[in-house]
């Protein structure tokens, strides 16, 4: 696991993602207060677990995901086996959300644009 793959998962472990939700100036701020992936939960870590996107990419990866302790890898038949490899794919999805976040316009199928980070991730 890469230096930058740890510090997320453990930004995602403590709830540092900077999520819509906690953002104070959201109301003059313009921004929209939903999930860049999907635009129908609320941008937090809480609705993670239950995005269609994420739920989808897990899917993709063979991994079974089904609230955030199993997001998280800390269901006792993932841990410690899993970590790694869903480390990588949380990896995956900040960066994706990251992007799509900073880009002026939703040029990005997110699903593909998810796929591509955790390809990227592996080198
Ligand atoms: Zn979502």
């Amino acid at each position: 696991m890469s230096p930058s793959v740890h510090i997320v998962y453990i930004r995602t472990f403590l709830n540092g993602w900077i999520a819509a939700r906690r953002m104070r100036f959201l109301a003059e701020s313009g921004l929209s207060d939903r999930c860049v992936l999907c635009h129908r939960g609320m941008d937090s870590i809480e609705h993670l677990p239950h995005c269609i996107i994420i739920k989808e990419f897990y899917r993709h990866l063979g991994i079974n995901m089904h609230n955030l302790e199993s997001f998280l890898a800390l269901e006792q038949r993932q841990f410690p086996e899993m970590l790694p490899a869903i480390a990588e794919a949380i990896a995956a999805i900040y960066l994706a959300r990251n992007a799509i976040m900073h880009s002026p316009s939703n040029l990005f199928n997110p699903l593909e644009l998810v796929i591509q980070m955790h390809v990227q991730l592996n080198g």
